[in-house]
């Protein structure tokens, strides 16, 4: 019986990647909703190929096709879709945090990429994936990388947070970006041009310039906490400029698993959709060791990337400091990237918004996006200063 899937962000980097993936599994999946934001042109066309029960852009700014639907609560629709069973959450930033929410409340297997929902949200996240009895699978090659290494360890239960009881300590891998090895000075110079080009991804706008500023290496860590639920004592970064290790797990006798390939966004979706199966599929590059060559692995320059600073020290102090993190890194990098701020205004920035915002328990929606709110205003008028 072929599986329904519903791609919310189906217009981006992840989402399109998804289709790829989909595209070589037709007996194994059909789509069943899709979502974007307000590239109507591009959604029409993959409803043309997917012929989807449902099709919403989000903006309402922007008119709709014939047949679709417009503005957030379609996005929920799409989340919660009766005849999707499975929902990949691939919108950027924040605003994917109630698609989210009400996709595992409604007990789906939610196929995570929006990092950011569960960095804002963590405690309602975990509690909807109780409540709904739902699948929380990370997309995120790291976590992807972890959870694999877990279930091939044999702990193959479904939910992500069940399987991480059984490690140790996480190792997160990081290629570094484009500025590793730079010092202060010469980043603080940067262009948008220059950080849009990483080294080994080929990614959305929003987490490339993440991956410069290494604030998504902190995301990632507050990702991984949540997800398999390890203390942020046990988990580490490694810079690993090849990225050919997407993370690894000690277990408790110390010995350690990593999971390896070519960087590929499609095999992390695939086993997203399938896990803890595996599903034959040669759709991506064929792995050979001895074109990799050298494999190399350093320190993190935790001085220079004062924007993955900050973000775990908000991973640590927890409540609504990781949705304050995350709101003005948002706003950070789109003043960035429209040339309102140089690169180090960013790191400036969050740090304005976490110093001046006195952070509280996450005990509702609400204060997730009082938070959210709060941090974006600071954001705002510090760049503006
Ligand atoms: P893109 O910018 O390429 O795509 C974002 C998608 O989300 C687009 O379809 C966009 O629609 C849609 N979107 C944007 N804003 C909204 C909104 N307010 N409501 C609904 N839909 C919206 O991003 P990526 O694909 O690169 O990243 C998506 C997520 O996956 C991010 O959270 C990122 O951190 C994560 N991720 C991405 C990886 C990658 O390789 N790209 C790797 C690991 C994680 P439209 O086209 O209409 O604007
Ligand atoms: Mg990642």
């Amino acid at each position: 019986l072929s599986i329904g899937v519903a791609i919310l962000g189906s217009t981006g980097s992840i989402g399109t990647s998804a289709l790829r993936v989909l595209d070589r599994h037709r007996d194994e999946f059909h789509v069943v909703a899709l979502a974007a934001h307000r590239n109507a042109d591009a959604l029409a066309a993959q409803v043309a190929t997917w012929n989807p029960a449902l099709a919403v852009l989000v903006d309402e700014a922007v008119p709709a096709a014939e047949g679709m639907r417009s503005g957030r609560a379609a996005l929920i629709e799409a989340a919660t879709h009766p005849d999707a069973q499975i929902i990949i959450n691939a919108v950027v930033g924040s605003a994917g945090l109630e698609a989210t929410l009400a996709a595992l409340a409604a007990g789906k297997r939610l196929a995570l990429a929006n990092k950011e929902s569960l960095v804002a949200g963590g405690p309602l996240v975990l509690e909807a994936l109780r409540q709904g009895g739902g699948e929380l699978v990370p997309v995120d090659s790291e976590h992807s990388a972890i959870l694999q290494c877990l279930c091939a360890h044999g702990d193959a239960d479904s939910a992500a947070g069940i399987v991480g009881a059984s490690a140790k300590r996480l190792i997160l891998t990081a290629s570094g970006g484009p500025f590793r090895g730079w010092d202060k000075a010469r980043m603080s110079q940067v262009t948008p041009e220059q950080a849009l080009r990483h080294p080994t991804w080929d990614m959305g706008a929003k987490i490339t310039i993440d991956s410069a500023t290494l604030a998504n290496k902190a995301l990632e860590v507050i990702e991984a906490h949540f997800l398999f639920g390890v203390g942020y004592d046990e988990i580490e970064v490694a810079v690993h400029p090849q990225s050919i290790v997407h993370s690894m797990v000690e277990l408790a006798d110390g010995s350690v698993l990593a999971q390896m390939g070519f960087p590929t966004m499609e095999l992390p979706i695939l086993y997203a959709l399938t896990h803890p199966r595996r599903l034959p599929d040669n759709g991506t590059r064929h792995f050979d060791p001895v074109s990799v060559g050298t494999m190399t692995v350093e320190a993190l320059d935790r001085d220079c990337f004062g924007a993955f600073r900050l973000g775990v020290a908000a991973g640590r102090a927890a409540g609504t400091a990781p949705a304050v993190f995350n709101a003005a890194n948002e706003e950070a990098v789109a003043g960035f990237l429209r040339g309102a701020i140089p690169f180090a205004g960013i790191a400036d920035t969050i740090g304005y918004a976490l110093d001046s915002i006195d952070t509280g328990p996450v005990d509702s929606l609400e204060s997730v996006l009082d938070a959210d709110r709060s941090a974006r205003a600071l954001a705002v008028r510090r760049m503006r200063e």
